[in-house]
Order: C-alpha cells, then structure tokens, then sequence
C-alpha cells in the first residue's frame, strides 16, 4: 500500500520533471546571476579582510591562508559565472543546465571547504548551514534528485570535518548539524519545487482554458452564422458580407446581383421520398451551387428551400447569365437519394431564379434587393416555373 504510494509519486515526480524540466531549469538559471554576482562580492570581502589579518598561532595562519586561498579559487570561479549567467548573454537550455549545475555545486562545495577550513579554529558549522539554506531555496531540482545530492554531500562534509576537526564530541554535535542542514535543504528543494510544478500546471490549465474558450467562440460564432443543415452561410451572415460589400461597391464604382433561387415543387420530393431524403437533396444542392459559382461570390440558405447567391462584381446581364447557367445546370443534374426504405433514387428537380441588382445607395441594400429578387421570383413561378427572371428595375 505505502510501497504504491511512494512508487506513484516517484513516478509522478519523474512525469513533473520530464514536462517541466527545462523550464524549470531556465527559472533556475535567471536567478544565477545575482548569486554570482553575491558569491563573487563576498569571496572579494574574505581576500580582503583576511588579506589583512595576522595571526600567532601556526594554526591561525593556517586557517587564514586556507580561506584566503579558497576565496580567491571562489572570487575567480564566481567572477567567471557572473560573466557567464550576465543577462545579455544568449545561452541554450543545455548551457544553462549545466551552469546551473556548476553554480550549485560551487555553493554546496563551498560550504563544504569553509566549514571544514573553520574546524581549525571554531567548531561552528554555519558556512554548511548557510550553503544548504541558500542552495535548497534557489535551485529548483526534483524531489529525489535532492535526496541523492544532499545524502551526497553529507557523505563528503563528514569526510571533509573528519579531515580538520580533531574533537570526537565536537565532531559528532558538528556531524548531527549538518545532517540537519541537509534535511531543511531537502525540505526546501521539495517546497520549491512543488510550488513551481503546481504554478505550471496552473498556467497551462488556464492556457488549455483559453483555447478551449477560443475554440467554443468560433463554434458559437459559426452557429450564429452558418446554416445548421447545409453549412452555408445563413441570412445574418449573408447580411453582414453585404454591408461589406457595399463599402466596395460604393469606394470602387462596382456592381452586384442578387440571385433568390427556389426550388420547383419540392414538396413532392419530401411527400414522395419523405423528409431526410429532402434534407439530403437541399445538402447536395448547396454542395453544387458553392461549386459553381465563383470564390469571391456568397452562397446562403435563406430560408426553407430558398437560396440567396451574392454575385461580387457583377451587373445585371453578367448576373442573368449566371442564373441562367445554374438553373441550366440543375436542370440536368441528378440527385441521388434514398426513400425511407433505403431504395436508392435518381432525382431531376428545377429551380426557379429571381435576379436584382444591388443598389449601393440603398440603405437596407440587401433587402431592398431580396424584395425586388422576390418579385423577379414569383413572376418565375407564375411564368411556369424553371426559368430566370430579372427585376424590370434592374436593366
Ligand atoms: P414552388 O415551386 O411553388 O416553390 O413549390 P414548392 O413545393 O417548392 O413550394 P412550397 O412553398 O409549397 O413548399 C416548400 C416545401 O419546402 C415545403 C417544406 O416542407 C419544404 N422545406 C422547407 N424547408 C425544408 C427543409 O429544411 N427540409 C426539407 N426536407 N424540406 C423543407
Ligand atoms: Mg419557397
Ligand atoms: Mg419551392
């Protein structure tokens, strides 16, 4: 049970580092500047307090030299960093990595050595304490990277203090310190590092949100303006793509028709073959009107099964020549549909087009229009159906 747990959050931790890791990485690296900049301060303040100290004792001058040779390694090691991690400077992931790791090292070592060097004088283990705080606060790795390198560096400090420190009891109160230096490390490399996971996860959930936001607008923005059975452009649509047009039509002097097409007695499709089939019948017909027309004119549904075509750049004579080729076509074409029992039919069907021109100065252009193209309609059916007519006005 307990054994579970621990192998699933392993294996979360593991997930967590393989979708974060380099960013997590980058976040480390920004903040390794200013710690360079710091270490590189404080190693140049040691040369030149201890620069100018002296001592008695052989063990006091031996202390002096050890950190003053340590701090000035630190000072040209930390110096170096601070021109490698400088703001300015373009530096891949990979580069950051392993300057991040160099720099973590650096400060967990430097720990080390100090704390050890200070053995000679002072049984004091802060420079140890110090290192891990600030290492586990700034670097952000994995939980059990963490462990590893902190059981790690607990191996070398007691090394290290066995090496300087002579005094067994000062040596295990010193040994006890520092265990417990590197377990706030731990605890705080595991805080960072939840902290940073979760303020990622929460960025890319909002980032998931927003798209999905985006995506349900446009669907929503497609129901307001497409035709849910033919996918055509609905009324509003067409509606809208005419204020446009009109802008055009009025700056460029251009002309433009509006085809109303209704289909001839098509009750008798949905009474003869019933409903779905008739449904079938007005996809493939808005299927082929988008195909003959040209890209720039608008197929739309109107309405039951009546169709409004927007013909961009087009005068009357042009528009009546359109009509008259889709009625033609139409005329010859066959629907394929099924009757509710599955039977296969060929349909012929006719239309019957009405064809008006638009008048850019007219405020309600398209309307005025459709009312004009009903007109043309209506005399098409009156004159036996199957046949264009254009709106008198309009020559
Ligand atoms: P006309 O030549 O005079 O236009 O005859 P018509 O039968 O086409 O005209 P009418 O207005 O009498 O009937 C139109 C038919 O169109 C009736 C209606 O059921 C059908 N219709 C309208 N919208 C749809 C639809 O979305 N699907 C189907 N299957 N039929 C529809
Ligand atoms: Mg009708
Ligand atoms: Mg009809």
């Amino acid at each position: 049970m307990l054994l579970n747990k621990i192998k699933s959050r392993i294996s979360q931790i593991l997930r967590d580092h393989h979708t974060f890791g380099d960013e997590l990485v980058g976040k480390s690296f920004s903040r390794m500047f200013i710690l360079s900049v710091i270490a590189t301060l404080v190693s140049a303040a040691h040369i030149l307090v201890f620069g100018g100290l002296s001592f008695e004792t052989d063990i006091e001058q031996q202390w002096r030299l050890g950190i003053l040779l340590y701090h000035s390694v630190m000072f040209v090691l930390f110096g170096t960093l601070t021109l490698l991690t400088r703001p300015s400077r373009q530096v891949s992931i990979s580069t950051r990595r392993r300057i991040t790791r160099v720099i973590h090292a650096s400060v967990l070592v430097a720990g080390v050595v100090v704390t050890s060097i200070d053995q000679l004088v002072t049984p004091a283990v802060t420079p140890f304490l110090v290192a891990c705080t600030v290492a586990g606060a700034l670097f952000i790795v994995n939980p059990l990277t963490a462990l590893i390198l902190y059981s790690l560096l607990f191996g070398f400090y007691a090394f290290a203090l066995s090496l300087t420190q002579g005094i067994e009891t000062i040596l295990i109160s010193n040994l006890v310190n520092g265990l417990t230096a590197c377990g706030i490390a731990i605890g705080l490399s595991w805080v960072l590092w939840q902290q940073n996971i979760r303020t990622l996860q929460q960025r890319d959930l909002i980032h998931q949100q927003k798209l999905e936001l985006e995506l349900s607008n446009r669907q929503l923005e497609q129901l307001a303006t497409r035709d849910d059975l033919t996918g055509l452009a609905n009324r509003r649509m067409l509606q809208m793509v005419a204020t446009e047009e009109q802008t055009q039509m009025n700056r460029h002097k251009m002309p433009a028709c509006l085809l109303l097409l209704d289909l001839d007695l098509f009750k008798n499709i949905n009474d003869e073959l019933g409903h779905p089939a008739g449904d079938e019948l007005l996809r493939q017909l808005a299927e082929l009107l988008t195909q003959t027309v040209r890209a720039s004119d608008r197929v739309a549904r109107w309405g039951g099964e009546e169709f409004a075509i927007l013909l961009r750049n087009t005068d009357a004579d042009q528009g009546m020549q359109v009509a008259e080729n889709i009625r033609a076509f139409i005329e010859q074409h066959r629907f394929e549909l099924a009757n509710q029992k599955g039977v296969a039919h060929e349909v012929a069907l006719t239309v019957s087009i009405g064809v008006a021109r638009l008048d850019a100065t007219a405020e309600d252009m398209l309307d005025h229009a459709y009312r004009e193209a009903d007109l043309a309609l209506y005399a098409a059916k009156a004159g036996g159906r199957n046949r264009v007519v254009l709106r008198a006005s309009a020559a």
